[in-house]
């Protein structure tokens, strides 16, 4: 995510980019990289999660209904007689627990506040009932519990029936004028690592989400009226006067999020075997977003390895938060979409996109460790605009997150989302300063060294989840203590 900057800092950030736009120099052509990247499947050839949606959205209730099918494998070392599920849509069922700062209230409810959730009807294995409770502070975690234990290795079939309400609200969940924004919205599974089971609820800072790489097939009815932007590929259409079926593949992702709009301006453009998408409200900005959206893939697949989707989409929505990145799409404040905020758009568009390696396929607990994807994809940020328009382009915005993050040197930057006071603190720490750090790596290793051991990280762990350690141990064996480089800019 692009965080949600106060409203200062983010004139602050835009003032600073401008300066460094008109100030840097002509614009460098992007090198076109005709090497092969090898991709890499997913490690030990490990069975990954499946799962199987029937959904009808009811445009005038803004209701979503599914039947969803999960084929669930245990791979834990350990027997599992539960299993759980986030279900993210009941934490905007009550103000009291709405994943917003208290200020921000009127920004994501213009309307005032209505709610959001996620209405369960049954939950079966082969036909028979399963025992679930709806746990958790915010009501956002479904515990299910089997007949029989899974062992290590061992499959099951889930089924569910749910009912989804949208809110009318501004956050990555609900619907304003424009779009229906339908995100982390369905049960998705709690991943088991070495430290067992991660149950955390929907936070207010940061992107509390952490899961695991799995396949979907989707059908989705919807009213012919809008135009869909999903993660993955429409593999099937078919029509009738009123509404459309669309069939949708996403494999090897780790979530599944759509967005609907009656005014979408679509444009296409495709690079390197991926079709390229933008959904732009603004008309004039539709050929701009196709073009940042392309030079960032093309410009992060350069750097760190091949983007390995044969899709991405780049979609303007209701949402009051910068930007937001979901697997193969991303949704980006319809507002930015404007003479005043092109830069800051560029900028969005190209940190989303950046997210698309550094989330999307290396995945992280970005609750516990969200310096890991965000201080990285801040810094490709940079990168980006290093390589569209040279160094010193790069430099002079360094240079500004240097004095932005001053005030902040002395605080640690591994924290947990939940241990920052406000989303200010929060980006200065993580983002800013996470990327003056990286700069200071970079600097200390020497360019090779940098960027072979970033293209390493991605291509060794696709589609895994990674952790701070396992990145710190990768640096270790190039011989580079990444630990003591970063308590030197602490
Ligand atoms: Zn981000």
């Amino acid at each position: 995510m692009v965080i949600n900057f106060s409203k200062r800092v983010r004139r602050l950030i835009c003032i600073a980019i401008c300066a460094v736009l008109i100030l840097g120099g002509g614009v460098h052509l992007l090198r076109n990289n005709n090497e092969v990247v090898k991709t890499y499947g997913l490690q030990n050839n490990k069975k990954i999660n499946e799962y199987s949606m029937d959904i009808i959205f009811d445009d005038e209730t803004k209701r979503v209904m599914c039947n969803q099918n999960v084929s669930y494998t245990n791979n834990t070392k350990t027997s599992l007689d539960k299993l759980y599920f986030h279900i993210y849509p009941n934490a905007f069922l009550r103000k009291e627990t709405v994943p917003f700062e208290k200020n921000e209230m009127k920004q994501a409810y213009p309307n005032g506040f209505n709610e959001g959730y996620i209405d369960i009807k049954n939950i079966l294995n082969k036909s028979q009932r399963l025992k679930y409770e709806v746990k958790g502070e915010k009501n956002d975690l479904l515990e299910i519990t089997l007949k029989e234990k899974l062992k290590p290795n061992q499959k099951i079939s889930i089924d569910m029936k749910y009912n989804i309400k949208l809110p009318n609200c501004l956050g990555r969940f609900g619907y304003g004028e424009n779009t229906i924004n339908v995100t982390n919205w369905f049960p998705i599974a709690c991943v088991y690592d070495e430290r067992g089971w991660n149950l955390k609820g929907y936070e207010t800072l940061g992107d509390p989400f952490y899961s695991e790489t799995s396949n979907f097939h989707i059908k989705m009815l919807i009213p012919r009226k809008y135009k869909l932007s999903s993660t993955g590929k429409v593999i099937n259409e078919k029509n009738d006067n009123e509404k459309t079926l669309y069939e949708i593949e996403a494999l090897k992702v780790r979530d599944f999020a759509f967005i609907l709009g009656e005014k979408f301006v679509v444009d296409k453009t495709d690079y390197n075997g991926t079709a390229i998408s933008t959904y732009s409200l603004n008309k004039k900005y539709a050929k701009t977003s196709t073009k940042i959206a392309k030079d960032s893939i093309a410009i992060f697949g350069d750097l760190f390895g091949k983007y390995p989707y044969d899709t991405y989409s780049v979609v303007a929505s209701d949402f009051y938060i910068g930007g937001m990145e979901y697997p193969t799409l991303v949704m980006i404040d319809e507002s930015l979409y404007s003479d005043r905020s092109k830069f800051l758009l560029e900028y969005v568009i190209a940190h989303e996109t950046a997210h698309q390696w550094w989330y999307s396929v290396v995945g992280n607990d970005e609750i516990s460790e969200p310096w890991l994807d965000e201080a990285l994809t801040e810094y490709s940020t940079i990168l980006y605009f290093e390589k569209k328009y040279g160094k010193e382009t790069a430099d002079r915005l360094i240079k500004t997150m240097e004095v932005q993050s001053k005030n902040y040197l002395c605080e640690n930057i591994f924290k947990a989302t939940n241990q920052y006071r406000n989303s200010t603190e929060y980006s200065l720490n993580v983002y800013t300063k996470g990327a003056v750090i990286f700069n200071e790596i970079r600097k200390e290793v020497g360019d090779k060294v940098f960027f072979d051991t970033l293209k390493e990280y991605y291509s060794k762990y696709m589609y895994e989840n990674v952790n701070g350690a396992k990145f710190a141990e990768l640096w270790q064996s190039k011989g580079v203590d990444i630990n003591k480089i970063i308590s030197k800019h602490k």
